[in-house]
Parts: C-alpha cells; structure tokens; sequence
C-alpha cells in the first residue's frame, strides 16, 4: 500500500472532524492528472469545511483545500506530461471530490492549468481561488465594457482575499480604488495594493434606502447583505457590481430601483464551474497583470499541520490578503 499525508474530514457524531492522516493512494478518485502537490492555499470555503460551520463538504471521508499546487506526476491527457507545473482550483475540490491538503492530488485535466508567465507553484497558490475569482470579476467588469474612465470602482472585505487581489488588479488597470474595509490599521496595506481611498465598511453593512448618491462605476463585492444593496444603491448610471461572495451574509435586502431607474447591472461570478477558456484567461491575466511584489505583500504562509488551527480565523475576518499552505515533500 502506498500512502500520503493528507488533511481528511469525516463525519462524526454531531459533525465532522478534521485531522491530518496517512490516505492510501488507492484511494485517490478517478482524474487524468496525478499531482505532486506542493502548496495549497486557505480560502473562506476551505475555514468552512475545516470546522464544519458549514456543510461546503459534500462527500464523506473528504480531502479539503479547494485549490492546489504543484508539478505533474503522471497524466494520461496529452496537455499534461510529467514535470509540468500545474494549478488547479474549484469544480467540486475540497466538496465533492477529493481537494488540495494532501500531498497527492488527481484532477480532471479540465480544472488543471499549466501555470503561465513563470508563476511558482508557491505563487499561484498565493493567488489561489480567490485571486483567480478576483480576476474573474474584473474580466466581467470589462466584458460589461466598463472602464476607468467612467467613474471610481470600489471593492468590499478589501483587506480579504479576493478583496486584495481586485484592489490590485484594479489598480493596475487604472481604477480610482476605493476599499472598503472593516479594519482602519489596514489602510496603509490597501494603498500599498493601489488603493486611492479607504472608506469604514460600516458605511455600507446597515440598512440603506433603494437609491443614494451615484458614488462608483463598478465594484467588487465579497461580502453580500446590506453591504451590496448599498453598493448597488450607489453605483453610478449604467455602472455594474460584481457580486462573488457572502461574508456579511447570503441574503439580499435589496429593491430594484437602481436595476430600472439607473441601468445598473449586478453580474454574478461563480470560479467553482468556470469554463477551461475563462480559466485559461484570468490565469494569463494573473501572471501578466498582478505585481508579484504586491503578491508577496498580501501574502503569509502556513504550515501543512497548522492549516486546521488557522481555519477559524478567516471565518472571523482575521485573515489579511491571502494563505498559502505548504505541503511537505
Ligand atoms: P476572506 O475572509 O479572506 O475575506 C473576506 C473579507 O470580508 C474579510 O477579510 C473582511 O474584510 C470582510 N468581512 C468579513 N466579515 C464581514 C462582515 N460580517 N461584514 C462585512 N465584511 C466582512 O475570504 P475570501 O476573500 O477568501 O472570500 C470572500 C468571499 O468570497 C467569501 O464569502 C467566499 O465564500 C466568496 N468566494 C466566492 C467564490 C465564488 O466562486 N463565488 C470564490 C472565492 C470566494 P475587511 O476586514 O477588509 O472588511
């Protein structure tokens, strides 16, 4: 039998529990693609089903990490030969099929990338899944043809991990950035992304009427509730929102009044099912436009056995920028 550390979630009583332990390759679920992996990364799903705060695991022993790192051991799809260094994030990772805390991973040949413009394995899983969703936001700003030119862009939960890497994205593609954030002592880190502004998140969390003041063109929003009513509320005419993530809340309590009096769009991004050339794009995009200096920035690394003791502190909000897991060889 041959086996590999891994991080594995069972189903217990009253829950499920997290530990690391030795998983028999055996074991492995069917892919085109077996992975030496050498970094995986913390993201707000991956705190989910660490904890079990929520039910993001869907498939009993599970591995989590919704996204990894490292170089191709065996493949029998002819756009992967051994020594490649490769990425995968999402379609089911760390849900429903078996993710990145291991040091083996095996993926379908569709969510696997070949890592482009000389990023490290280290370096894509400091993107990891919420860069690669940052990206993808920015991309659906443009594709709704919007531009620095029409007005500022704001991004929310800016000092998260999506947050950071929207602020910098947008910032080198010429937005006036304004971050919102929940952590003032941030505000020199968020102008160091590139952000021009940082206004309270508290501005944005309560309550607010259906149309305010046309503040911003486009945004990013990480966080959902009250916070993206209000940012829809404020957004400018014909200006959109990228809506990715629910770290206020899932709900919505919004009107439609900014949708039909103002034109304003709300352009929802999903990573988990993004289609190969969408994939293909944003990672070229990554490699071309994130400054690897501001990566380096944002970025803190953990060790594999410390992986499930940092898991609630990104549910808390405590995380800053983004968590790279490094798995032993
Ligand atoms: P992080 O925890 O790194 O960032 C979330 C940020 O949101 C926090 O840092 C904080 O920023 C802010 N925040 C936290 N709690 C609250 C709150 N109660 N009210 C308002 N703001 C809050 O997580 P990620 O960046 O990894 O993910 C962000 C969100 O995006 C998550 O909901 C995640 O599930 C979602 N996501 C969705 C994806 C998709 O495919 N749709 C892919 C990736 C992520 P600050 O301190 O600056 O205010």
């Amino acid at each position: 039998m041959t086996t590999f550390r891994a991080i594995r979630v069972d189903r217990v009583e009253g829950g499920t529990r997290a530990a690391c332990v030795d998983f028999d390759e055996a074991d492995l679920m069917d892919g085109d693609v077996t992975v030496r992996v050498t970094h995986s990364s913390l993201n707000y799903k991956d705190g989910l089903a660490l904890t079990g705060k929520s039910p993001v695991v869907r498939r009993f022993p599970m591995i989590p990490g919704i996204d990894f790192a490292g170089i191709v051991e065996s493949s029998s799809h002819p756009d992967f030969a051994p020594g490649d260094a490769v990425a995968a994030t999402g379609g089911g990772l760390g849900e429903t099929r078996l993710g990145g805390y291991a040091q083996r991973a095996r993926a379908p040949a569709a969510l696997l990338v070949k890592l482009p413009g000389g990023l490290t394995p280290a370096q894509a899983m400091a993107i990891g899944t919420a860069g690669f969703t940052a990206a993808l936001c920015v991309m659906a700003l443009e594709r709704h043809g919007l531009k620095p030119a029409d007005g500022p862009a704001i991004v929310t939960g800016a000092a998260g991990g999506v947050g950071s890497v929207a602020v910098a994205l947008l910032a080198k593609a010429g937005w006036h950035v304004i971050a919102s954030t929940g952590r003032p002592g941030e505000a020199g880190y968020l102008r160091d992304l590139g952000a021009a502004e940082t206004i309270d998140r508290a501005e944005l969390s309560s309550p607010g009427r259906p149309l305010g003041k046309e503040r911003w063109a486009a945004g990013v929003d990480a966080v959902g509730s009250h916070t993206l009513a209000n940012l829809l509320a404020q957004t400018k005419y014909s200006g959109a929102i990228a809506a990715t993530g629910l770290a206020q809340g899932m709900d919505l309590p919004a009107t439609v009044a900014p949708f039909i009096l103002r034109g304003v769009a709300l352009l929802g991004v999903d990573s988990v099912g993004c289609p190969r050339e969408r994939r293909l794009e944003a990672w070229a995009r990554l490699a071309r436009d994130l400054d690897r200096g501001k990566l380096a920035e944002m970025t803190r690394t953990v060790q594999f056995d410390e992986v499930i003791g940092v898991a609630g502190e990104i549910l808390a909000g405590r995380t800053r920028g983004r968590t790279v897991v490094e798995i032993p060889a």
